[in-house]
């Protein structure tokens, strides 16, 4: 079986860790623990074929300590979070997104899929949808708003990032 790498990655607080746990174990983490960085594996079938994604989901990432994080090289491809209800957490995607390129040594080809976190939490929402989907294009990257709490999205965005890793990484099967 072939091994899909994703990382999580995004600032804090955004649901980097409650989307992955939802995602891996359909469970709604409602306690913050800002400090746990951990890996998941879960099994998928693509168009017929069997992956093993392994997911990590990083923590206290945040800007500037991401550039020395050699592990995110390991990703093949990137879920980047922001949270709807936090203004600051959208306006450091294209930062994040500007280190991910650099650590990986590419300039655009590297798997990006761009999320918007919280949307059940529509009366608190900061960023506008068509701002994020204005970014999101400008980037040419996938962009889909979820929310962990109602599990809105949650295995669109992980098989979104999935299928453009496979595509990259094995397209004798894309
Ligand atoms: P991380 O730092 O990015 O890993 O953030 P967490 O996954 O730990 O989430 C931070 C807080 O936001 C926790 O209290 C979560 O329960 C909450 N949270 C995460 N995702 C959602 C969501 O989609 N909706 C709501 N209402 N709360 C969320
Ligand atoms: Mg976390």
């Amino acid at each position: 079986m072939s091994d899909l790498k994703i990382a999580v990655v995004g600032g804090g607080g955004v649901g980097k860790s409650a989307l992955t746990v939802q995602f891996v174990h359909s469970k709604f983490l409602a306690d913050y623990e800002p400090t746990i960085e951990d890996s998941f594996r879960r099994q998928v079938k693509i168009d017929e074929k069997v992956w093993m994604l392994h997911i990590l989901d990083t923590a206290g990432q945040e800007e500037f300590s991401i550039v020395n994080d050699t592990h995110l090289r390991k990703g093949d491809g990137f879920l980047l979070i922001y949270s709807i209800i936090d203004f600051a957490s959208f306006s450091e995607i294209p930062k994040i997104r500007s280190k991910i390129l650099m650590i990986k040594e590419e300039t655009s080809n590297v798997p990006i899929v761009i999320v918007g976190n919280k949307s059940d939490l529509e009366k608190q929402r900061k960023v506008h949808l068509s701002e994020a989907q204005d970014l999101a294009k400008s980037f040419q990257t996938p962009f889909f708003e979820t929310s962990a709490k109602t599990r809105y999205n949650v295995d669109e965005i992980f098989f979104s990032i999935a299928r453009m890793i496979r595509n990259q990484k094995f397209p004798e099967f894309s």
